[in-house]
């Protein structure tokens, strides 16, 4: 199969598709590859890196829309990209069609057919092409908090560890899954003194058994939400109820709880927050402030580490891309359901529920 590997082009996207070692791969199965002119550079992947693996670049975009029977991207396409995508492309890519109904109509015209990373799903229910993003940003969502607990950066001026004769700091996580899991190792790591609170009991048991000791798993209510945030340091929110909106755990209310220069990292705020008081920020303006608290906000985190994010995301997504190549989308979509469950839209209709339902397509 002809793989072609565009540029992104969204704004502030620093990712690319594929590196270097997945164009070896793709190779060795006997593929062909074309990349577009620095669409790794970003990623810290220059033209030549691919070229040494095998593949060949393009000056353009539309040189690689226009070759390829399989694009592999990160983000859905843009309206300017629309026109290149030809019948029966195979398009493997971030889509969140739920979204936006432009992208779904553009899609059914074009004859694109549409497997969307987000929707790949496996049999315990878990999305593999998720997890990988959402374990940067629940690394990186301490990494952040401890930026602004320093002074300058309005927070309270607490080192997250402490030194000997000082103690660390309290971090509180909300939520116990991929995003909380890895922020309470982390802040575990730099000797913080962790509470991370789950509704879910199975959930809380197991975290007990695997995190070290200075993390502390609580079962997640409104009691011990307000007395734990009084104490706090940080506080990071990475709840998720999948399908809705997350609850707002902590009210403009409770926010007069905690003590000035608090800082709270909403990661779940590209579901609306689990803080009332998140709004979605940018990495070029992450914080502001209300009553004295910091709010990180930030809706795309691992975009400022695409680096990391790009080999994350390769790391789960080649080996499916790898199935389709070899297979074609029909065969590998018969044989593996996780597969077929990411398939969004084909032969000119919706095929998944979700988007369907979200737009009033027949399915
Ligand atoms: P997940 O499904 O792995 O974990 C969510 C957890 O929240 C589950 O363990 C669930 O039991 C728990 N939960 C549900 N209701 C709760 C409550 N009332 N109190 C406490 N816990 C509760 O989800 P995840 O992969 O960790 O993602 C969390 C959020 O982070 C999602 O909204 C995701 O979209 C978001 N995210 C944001 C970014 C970003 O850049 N901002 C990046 C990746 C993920």
């Amino acid at each position: 199969m002809i793989i072609g590997v565009p540029k992104e082009i969204k704004n502030n996207e620093n990712r690319v598709a594929l590196t270097p070692a997945g164009v070896a791969e793709f190779k060795k199965q006997g593929h062909t590859v074309y990349v577009q002119t620095n669409a790794g550079i970003n990623s810290g992947f220059g033209d030549q890196s691919y070229i040494d693996a095998g593949a060949s670049i393009l000056p353009t975009i539309e040189a690689v829309y226009d070759i390829a029977e399989m694009i592999i991207k990160v983000k859905e396409p843009i309206a300017s990209e629309y026109p290149l995508i030809k019948k029966d492309q195979l398009l493997f890519t971030y889509f969140h069609f739920a979204s936006s109904e432009p992208l779904t109509h553009a899609m059914l015209e074009r004859g694109a057919v549409c497997l969307a990373y987000e929707t790949v799903e496996k049999a315990d229910r878990s999305l593999p092409l998720l997890v990988p993003m959402s374990e940067v940003a629940g690394r990186m969502s301490i990494q952040e908090g401890a930026k602004y607990l320093e002074k300058p950066m309005k927070g309270k001026g607490i080192l997250l560890g402490g030194v000997p004769g000082v103690p660390p700091a309290n971090v509180v996580v909300l939520g116990g899954g991929i995003v909380g899991t890895q922020a309470a190792r982390m802040a575990a790591g730099f000797g913080a003194r962790v509470t991370i609170m789950d509704v879910s009991l199975p959930r809380l048991r197991y975290l007990s058994d695997v995190m070290p000791a200075n993390v502390v798993t609580q079962m997640s209510n409104h009691y011990n939400i307000c007395e734990a945030i009084k104490t706090a340091d940080l506080v990071i929110g990475g709840v998720l109820i999948p399908g809705a909106k997350a609850p707002h755990l902590i009210t403009r209310d409770m926010l007069k709880l905690m003590s000035p220069g608090t800082v709270v990292v909403d990661v779940a705020v590209d579901q609306g927050g689990c803080i009332e008081t998140c709004k979605p920020t940018t990495h070029e303006d992450p914080t502001f402030i209300i009553d004295d608290i910091v709010h990180y906000c930030v809706a795309n985190m691992p975009g400022a580490v695409p680096y990391t994010s790009t080999l994350a995301l390769t790391n789960a997504t080649l080996p499916y891309a790898i199935q389709l190549a070899n297979k074609g989308w029909r065969k590998a979509c018969e044989e593996n359901k996780e597969l077929k469950l990411g398939l969004n839209v084909a032969n000119g209709k919706v095929v998944y529920r979700g988007v369907a339902e979200a737009w009033d397509l027949p399915l």
